[in-house]
């Protein structure tokens, strides 16, 4: 099977430890690069993590429910409708979730859904239940899009869970957008995997991915079904990064109720090891083509952020932003060990 492009290398630093009486100490740094994604990151030998919960009354205080357009007071008088083209009601409803246009639009079609009038859904909150609704109104508007035939054929499910993760709003939101063209990242992954295949001779990148994975079992996380949950190799966030595919899925409209289920049953597992550890915020994507792609599985991705006390420092930092690498000081493979506790499955 042709390698699916992990490379790594492994470099050692020194110093005087003020901490140990300026005794030589050795720090091993270790540079990754994922071919598949073009990410290249640093992982560092010593751990990071929030040492307390987070304090979210500081937000709540910020940002209470009665300025909220997402609360019941003011959404219906604060958010945009669709024109009745789209749809006669001016809002896709589901149970207690609304999927509405997003008022400060990053494309065409760029939709905003609550699941709920719920101002604050903490991490541990985030049951399939609270979520169900959200994500059933975002297939809704696929749909919908789809039926137009505006010539869509890319589309993601996104979310920036709370302001650490760039969230404008506590109230928890989703965001849908469906281009013409993929964007810049999911292009990569496209292009990735039709260069594996045609070096490969015909090889199916995703398919060998989570084969190899498995096999090697360092990152592989579960396979609860549909589904196979991974760290990644070289993570785009300074506390790992952890994947789903939903193996054999080429379209978002393959996807059953059952796949979202099992999909909703993960993400609420995974959130709440994000509790458990301090956590609290996240960035989610998931990535699919709206017609069928043979060379694309439906996947995505989730970036635990948060902020480093006490002065609450971003988790982005230069190396990011100017030098496209990511700082990660833990290994991804410690992170799958400590996900197996919250995730179990074949
Ligand atoms: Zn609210």
């Amino acid at each position: 099977m042709k390698s699916i492009g992990f490379s790594k290398e492994i470099n050692t630093g020194h110093y005087l430890n003020p901490f140990d009486g300026f005794q030589p100490k050795e720090m091993t740094i270790e540079e990754r690069y994922d071919e598949i994604t073009g990410v290249a990151s640093r992982i560092l030998p010593y751990r990071i993590r929030p040492a307390q919960k987070p304090d979210l009354n500081a937000y709540l205080e910020k940002s209470p429910e009665s300025i909220c357009p997402f609360c019941p007071d003011l959404f219906e008088k604060l958010t945009p409708k669709f024109p009745p083209e789209i749809i006669e009601e001016g809002k896709f409803r589901r149970g207690k979730a609304c999927l509405f246009p997003n008022a400060f639009p990053y494309d065409t079609a760029n939709s905003v859904a609550i699941f709920s009038f719920s101002h604050l859904l903490a991490l541990d909150q985030l049951t399939p239940e609270e979520m169900r609704d959200g994500f059933a109104v975002c297939r809704d508007y696929f749909q919908r899009i789809a039926e137009l035939q505006k010539g869509y054929q890319y589309c993601s499910i996104n979310w920036n869970y709370m302001p650490p993760a760039g969230g404008g709003l506590i109230h928890p939101h989703l965001q849908t957008i469906a281009g013409v063209r993929p964007t810049n990242f999911m292009r990569r992954l496209l292009e990735s995997a039709s260069n594996y295949e045609i070096l490969s001779n015909g090889g199916h990148l995703w398919r060998n991915l989570l084969d190899l994975e498995r096999e090697a079992d360092e990152r592989f996380i579960a396979s609860t079904g549909a589904i196979t949950w991974l760290t990644a190799f070289s993570p785009k966030g300074m506390a790992g990064e952890i994947d789903f595919y939903f193996k054999e899925k080429t379209s978002f409209f393959d996807l059953t109720e059952g796949n979202f289920e099992e999909w909703l049953r993960g993400l609420s597992r995974i959130f709440y090891s994000l509790y458990v550890n301090h956590f609290m915020s996240f960035n989610l994507s998931l990535y699919a083509t709206l017609t069928p792609e043979k060379n694309f599985w439906v996947q995505g991705k989730i970036v635990p952020r948060f902020e480093v006390n006490p002065l609450g420092t971003s988790d982005l930092n230069y190396f990011e932003k100017l030098h496209n690498e990511i700082i990660c000081p833990i290994a991804p493979e410690q992170l799958c060990k400590e996900l197996q506790q919250y995730l179990p499955g074949g």
